[in-house]
């Protein structure tokens, strides 16, 4: 049957990501384990961007498979309004006791589903505080350039405008954008429409779907205390950044600011199962309690809290905590450091012009190529076929080629990793 997976599926499904009438090849995926993925064929496939980013313990890590078989034996879900269950309570438990969480006064946990509903829950928190306040409305939002946080309207709205989400921008609310770094462009947006702002909502350091574009620490430190001098909400987004992926367990920690919303996901369940948290302040949990319904935050999703996927986020930090856990992401930072900057070097020095950048953050890697390549160029599919042919699974974001490995790999499958790289980019620029 497996045989004609990739048949049966292109009969009946419709991928995201993905042009249909292009005929792309659709890979069987029958089995995945630690850092591998194994096809319909037998081949192994190794994952260097962690499933989309979410896999962050490698696949199938046993200690999560227990946690979710017992909790699903337990109890599989209930209803997350009027009631509670112990997974939801420890997980938001220990989020809530990172020191760096509570040194912003982060501490309420408001659970949704995936990264777009994580940002679209901030977004509507930040709107409606200073309305149940009976202060002025703030409608707009102020964004950075080449930022993505996610698919649904919210969301897509806080994204780059003229990325490929700028066909629905009629329907979205008014935000206007800045370029990461310009601090001059910023306090202009913010003495012109101060007042008008709810939130200035950020990927912190690290711009992760806009190409894996990192901007100075001190630009955010300063865009952070202006809009709290103005009194803008500030919405940290770190569905991608969140649980070490920067090296430090939130990228935000490398800033030292401190945020008024934040956003996890991805990682936050081992890339187990969809779940996502908004952490706010006590200030805005205080904003919306009163006798009154109407003030309340009306929001809420079918699979709210999921038990089990609760249990494998407890499960998943837990496995974090771990020195040798941490000891890897260590490891994986240090072989990504080096594999860059060798990356690096070997190109400038065979002089091949078009590469415009090469560049990384904790366990992030990536090349920027000087092509004129986008989202809707068929060349970054080549790319990613050049690399699965070889065995390691790229899926480079327009012309930025970039690895986001699970933190289970080994320093020689890093090295592997970039070998790849190296190979997919000579084959591509000495064409
Ligand atoms: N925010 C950021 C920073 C992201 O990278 C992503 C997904 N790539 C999202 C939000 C949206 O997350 P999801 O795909 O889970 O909706």
């Amino acid at each position: 049957m497996s045989s004609q997976l990739a048949e049966r599926d292109l009969a009946v499904i419709w991928h995201p990501y993905s042009q249909h009438g292009l005929n792309q090849k659709i890979l069987p995926v029958v089995s995945a384990k630690g850092a591998y993925l194994t096809l319909a064929d037998g081949s192994k496939i190794l994952d260097g961007i962690s499933s989309w980013w979410v896999n962050i313990h490698g696949h199938s890590h046993p200690d999560i498979v227990e946690a979710i078989s017992t909790q699903a034996a337990e109890m599989e879900h209930v209803i997350f309004s009027g009631f509670t269950h112990e997974p939801a309570v420890q997980l938001a438990e220990a989020l809530v006791a990172h020191p760096a969480i509570r040194a912003c006064g982060l501490t309420r946990v408001f659970y949704s589903d995936n990264g777009s509903t994580a940002v679209e829950v901030a977004l509507k928190m930040a709107y409606q505080y200073p309305l149940n306040q009976g202060k002025p409305s703030r409608n707009r939002f102020l964004a950075l350039h080449s930022s993505y946080h996610g698919d649904t309207l919210g969301a897509m709205a806080v994204g780059e405008p003229s990325g490929f989400h700028s066909q629905f921008r009629r329907l979205m609310p008014e935000v206007d954008f800045v370029e990461p770094g310009n601090l001059e462009a910023f306090r202009m947006a913010l003495e012109q429409r101060g007042s008008d702002y709810a939130a200035f909502i950020f990927e912190p350091l690290i711009q992760g779907a806009g190409g894996m574009r990192i901007y100075e620490s001190e630009f955010l430190q300063e865009a952070v205390r202006l809009c709290k001098e103005r009194g803008v909400l500030t919405i940290c987004d770190e569905v991608f950044t969140g649980f070490y992926r920067t090296g430090e367990c939130f990228a935000f920690q490398h800033a030292g600011i401190q945020p008024d919303l934040l956003c996890l996901s991805k990682g936050i369940t081992g890339g187990f199962l969809p779940l996502a948290v908004t952490l706010a302040t006590s200030e805005i949990f205080s904003g919306f309690l009163s006798q009154d319904m109407r003030t309340a935050f009306l929001h809420g999703h079918s699979y709210t809290a999921n038990p089990i996927a609760c249990a494998a986020g407890l499960a998943s930090w837990k496995i974090l905590q771990l020195e040798e856990c941490q000891l890897r992401i260590q490891v994986i930072a240090k072989h990504t450091k080096k594999n860059i900057e060798r990356l690096q070097s070997r190109l400038q020095g065979s002089g091949v012009t078009r590469v415009r950048d090469a560049r990384y953050l904790g366990t992030i890697g990536a090349v920027e190529i000087e092509d004129p390549m986008n989202y809707f160029s068929s060349k970054p599919r080549s790319l990613m076929d050049m690399a699965l042919e070889r065995g390691v699974l790229l899926r480079p974001l327009g012309n930025v080629l970039y690895a986001v490995p699970p933190y289970c790999c080994t320093g020689e499958e890093i090295d592997r990793i970039y070998q790849v790289m190296g190979e997919v980019l000579d084959r591509f620029l000495l064409r």
